[in-house]
């Protein structure tokens, strides 16, 4: 038997994809093609597209017949690598609200339930409002999320009774914490909240449910749609939506992993955008297949996500490129009262810890410096801050890492 166990109809799916890529899509017909009577080619033979690939390519994966102009034009930011840009369909913004709507569900969320987003960004003229006109989604944000407007926030969401708070887990979390520390209740109606674009960590992760007291929804999607996976209310993995893309993950040298537990970078082929077909594409994200049967009885493959970009890595004392990992951070993130934190490196051997804590933490700061002292090959240096670093969409890496030249 193999692993991960997927739905009966997985293959078909890939392998309509794959013979419309090769018959239609110029990148993959040069590439695989022609089909013959001897079929399609072996799947893992199509091989793995990268970010740059698809940068190179351009218009040589869009399929023959397509009006490139009905395409939307999507550059990735990212805080690693270069930016690259990606085409979307026509119906990508539909086909991408249907499959997120499904993965709610079974948090008991419905399909025209009110919900509310949280980013740590401005939003709407004033910063800190939006209403979005196609979905009716209350957007929460700004720049600053000081005590006043998480205050202003909190009273927003109690009027508006969303089923749904979803939004970055760094911004969820300053609000569990007001209103924790407030004796704030959460507002009515909520059923779950929910959070993507970064890792959920565990010390976010009980703040949000010691303050909002619902299940917590935890989604991993990208910029590429090429593979979409949501926890469920048991909180144990990541479903794959497997009507959405079919996702692997490969090791080092591009094998594709087949045990639970393995780390490798997840690869995603997207089986909705036939106009620009992504196969096999690696994301830079990491994760592994979830061990046994998730507790909720659905089943398919699983995903635990790990932090970190797969190319992320820092440079040691010697002058030599390590991989950045949970090993770098795992103590910390264990550490109750640490409510965010962010390596940055400036310098090859050098690392600043950045860390926010919780007020009147019992944590100390000697406590995050025990909690990084494993970290041979590097001189940290623990900074209090009151924030970490974000980019330009308010993101907060868990790793800023600009070394000058050796
Ligand atoms: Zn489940």
């Amino acid at each position: 038997m193999t692993f991960p166990e997927r739905a009966p109809d997985s293959e078909e799916r890939r392998a309509a994809v794959l013979s419309h890529a090769v018959r239609h899509v110029p990148h993959y017909r040069d590439l695989l093609g022609p089909t013959s009577s001897q079929g399609l080619p072996r799947w893992d033979l199509v091989p793995l597209l990268t970010r740059e690939g698809v940068d190179s390519e351009g218009a040589r994966l869009v399929a023959d017949g397509v009006d490139e102009t009905s395409l939307r034009a999507v550059r990735t930011g990212g805080t690693t690598g270069r930016p690259a840009t990606f085409l979307r369909d026509p119906d990508d913004g539909r086909r991408e609200l249907a499959h997120v709507r499904d993965a709610w569900r079974p948090f008991g969320v419905a399909v025209d339930d009110p919900v509310a987003v949280f980013v740590a960004r401005p939003v709407g003229a004033e910063g800190e409002l939006h209403v979005a006109p196609s979905t009716g989604d209350l957007w929460l944000g700004g720049v600053r999320l000081s005590d006043d407007v998480l205050r202003r926030h909190h009273e927003r969401l109690v009027a508006h009774r969303p089923a749904l708070l979803r939004g970055y887990p760094s911004a969820l979390a300053l609000l569990a914490d007001l209103m924790l520390r407030e004796g704030r209740p959460a507002p009515p109606g909520l059923r779950a909240t929910g959070s993507s674009s970064e890792v959920l960590l565990p010390h976010q992760r009980e703040a949000l449910r010691a303050a909002f007291g619902v299940p917590h929804a935890n989604l991993y999607g990208q910029t590429e749609h090429v593979a979409l996976a949501c926890t469920c209310p048991a909180e144990d993995g990541l479903h794959v939506d497997e009507t959405y893309g079919y996702v692997e993950l490969v090791d080092d040298d591009g094998d594709v992993i087949t045990e639970p537990d393995v780390v490798g970078e997840i690869v995603g082929t997207g089986l909705g955008n036939l106009a620009a077909p992504l196969l096999r594409y690696r994301t830079g994200d990491r994760g592994r297949w979830a061990p046994g049967a998730c507790a909720c009885g659905r089943a398919g493959p699983r995903l635990d996500r790990v932090e970190g970009r797969v190319r992320d890595v820092v440079i040691d004392a010697e002058g030599t490129s390590r991989l950045f990992g949970p090993w770098f951070y795992e103590k910390l993130a264990a550490l109750s009262g640490v409510r965010a934190f962010q390596f940055v490196q400036r310098r090859p051997g050098e690392l600043d810890v950045d860390v926010v804590l919780v007020p009147a933490a019992v944590v100390e700061v000697t406590d995050v410096e025990s909690a990084v002292s494993h970290l041979a090959g590097f001189t940290t240096r623990v900074r209090r801050v009151s924030d970490v670093a974000r980019t330009s969409v308010g993101k907060a890496p868990i790793l800023v890492s600009r070394p000058t030249a050796v």
